[in-house]
């Protein structure tokens, strides 16, 4: 891809996150004083009755409820400061499990409660996790790599059945299907297709990924990367012009951007041990 397309694209997805970034960091950073109040008040109200049973029973719990509230801050400190500067800070290593099994779970409700859609929520969610599973800045070997794909992405009137075998595609470019089967022989990943959770699961359970690249809609984006957590997802949603679950589409170009961040440059890997044989001899 040539540069000035790579930073056309980059700006392109780039932009359509923004707002979604933003709503994340609000309800991060909502939430987590919230949690905060409430831990103040856990703390609270049995102040009085915990008197009674030891002296230093009222303190105890105290600093209990002090740790969580500085466990809290830290968490949702490092997430929003890992999103802003692109990177890992403050040993954010394991924030992105924080974040799907904590912060996600009480966004949502916390959100429903202010009136914010889901698909809102979840969309931002989806974007944060992208950039969290970006900053580990990690690549991996094509034969690690899967492609999930979601079925509506095949054209309706295709008689092909690709649940099994992708390969069973003619290829005849009436759907995205073709340029993803030819996406995967380029990078050497593998390529399936799911109809759903079970099947999704059982993909990767038999393929052991180590990162998986997944189109689907906000909902089965959001409910899958939490699925899957440890193995990092990043996620591309996809275009919906017939409505939900019909003949769907995705931009390629933005699968092979994603490919390029995170497959290992095999041209590249053979040059280099090339360059090491001819060295050492
Ligand atoms: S590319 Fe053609 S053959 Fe392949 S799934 Fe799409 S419509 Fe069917």
């Amino acid at each position: 891809m040539s540069e000035q397309k790579e930073i056309f694209l980059e700006k392109e997805i780039e932009s359509s996150f923004v707002a979604r970034k933003r709503l994340f960091i609000g309800l991060i950073t909502t939430t987590s004083i919230l949690v905060c109040l409430i831990l103040v008040f856990l703390w609270l109200i049995p102040f009085v009755g915990l008197q009674n049973i030891h002296p230093a029973a009222s303190w105890i719990l105290g600093l209990a409820v002090t740790l969580s509230i500085l466990f809290t801050a830290w968490a949702a400190l490092a997430l929003v400061l890992n999103i802003l500067l692109k990177r890992q800070v403050l040993f954010s290593g394991k924030i992105r499990g924080l974040s799907i099994r904590i912060f996600l779970p009480l966004m949502t409700i916390f959100g429903r409660l202010l009136g914010i859609p889901k698909q809102k929520i979840r969309s931002s969610f989806i974007k944060v996790n992208n950039e969290l599973v970006l900053s580990e800045n990690k690549k991996y070997p094509p034969g690690k790599v899967l492609m999930l794909m979601p079925h509506c992405l095949q054209k309706s009137t295709c008689s092909r059945r690709l649940t099994y075998n992708v390969n069973n595609c003619k290829r005849c470019h009436e759907c995205a299907i073709a340029g993803l089967l030819e996406l995967s022989e380029e990078f050497g990943v593998h390529l399936a297709i799911a109809t759903g959770g079970t099947i999704a699961r059982r993909i990767v359970v038999n393929l052991r990924p180590k990162i998986i690249l997944a189109v689907a809609c906000e909902r089965d984006l959001s409910s899958g990367i939490q699925d899957t957590y440890p193995i990092p997802v990043y996620g591309v949603l996809n275009d919906r012009p017939m409505g939900p679950c019909l003949d769907t589409q995705v931009a390629l170009d933005h699968v092979r951007r994603a490919l390029e961040l995170f497959v290992q440059n095999q041209t590249v890997d053979k040059k280099v041990s090339a360059a090491e044989t001819a060295t050492s001899n």
